[in-house]
């Protein structure tokens, strides 16, 4: 049984990008004995994150996920049964905000600046689809 969860947060404080890469390598260390794959988005002080797989091991994950200080305001913005990944091949990918076309952000958001907390959770899965469709995924 899969699932797929959503959810932002605001970082507690800025992080650099070696704590960035920190979360990134302890989540590519941990996901894929999980089963998990998923993406991890950072931007203006906000994570977006879609975490995909069983659906014990993903609600136990967002759980530990949630605990987390480096962030706060966790809001879940979807959490769905899928019978498919769509995000399958990732471990944890890191959204490339360089590699981000604004026009992308505005056609499913009001404004082109990447605000999840003013997005629903359909419109933000939409954009992360895109996303990958797109080469904005930085690495695997
Ligand atoms: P420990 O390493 O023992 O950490 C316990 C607590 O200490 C953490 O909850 C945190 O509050 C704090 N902490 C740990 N390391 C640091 C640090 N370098 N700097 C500051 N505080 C720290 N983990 C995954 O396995 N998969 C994911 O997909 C994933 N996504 C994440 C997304 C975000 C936005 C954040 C903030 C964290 C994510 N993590 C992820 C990390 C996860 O929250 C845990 O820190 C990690 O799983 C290690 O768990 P642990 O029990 O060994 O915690």
């Amino acid at each position: 049984m899969l699932v797929r969860l959503m959810y932002a947060s605001r970082a507690t404080a800025t992080p650099a990008d070696a704590d960035l890469a920190a979360i990134l390598r302890i989540s590519r260390e941990h996901n894929p004995a999980e089963g998990i794959t998923g993406l991890l988005c950072f931007t203006d002080g906000v994570f977006v994150q879609v975490l995909e797989g069983g659906r014990n091991a993903v609600n136990a994950r967002y759980k530990h996920i949630v605990q987390d200080r480096r962030h706060h305001d966790v809001i879940l913005l979807g959490y769905e049964e899928i019978t498919e990944r769509a995000f399958p091949g990732w471990t944890m990918g890191q959204v490339n905000l360089h590699r981000l076309n604004p026009a992308l952000v505005l056609k499913y958001s009001e404004s082109g600046k990447l605000d999840p907390y003013a997005m629903s959770g359909d419109a933000m899965a939409a954009l992360f689809k895109e996303m990958c469709a797109s080469g904005a995924i930085a690495v695997s």
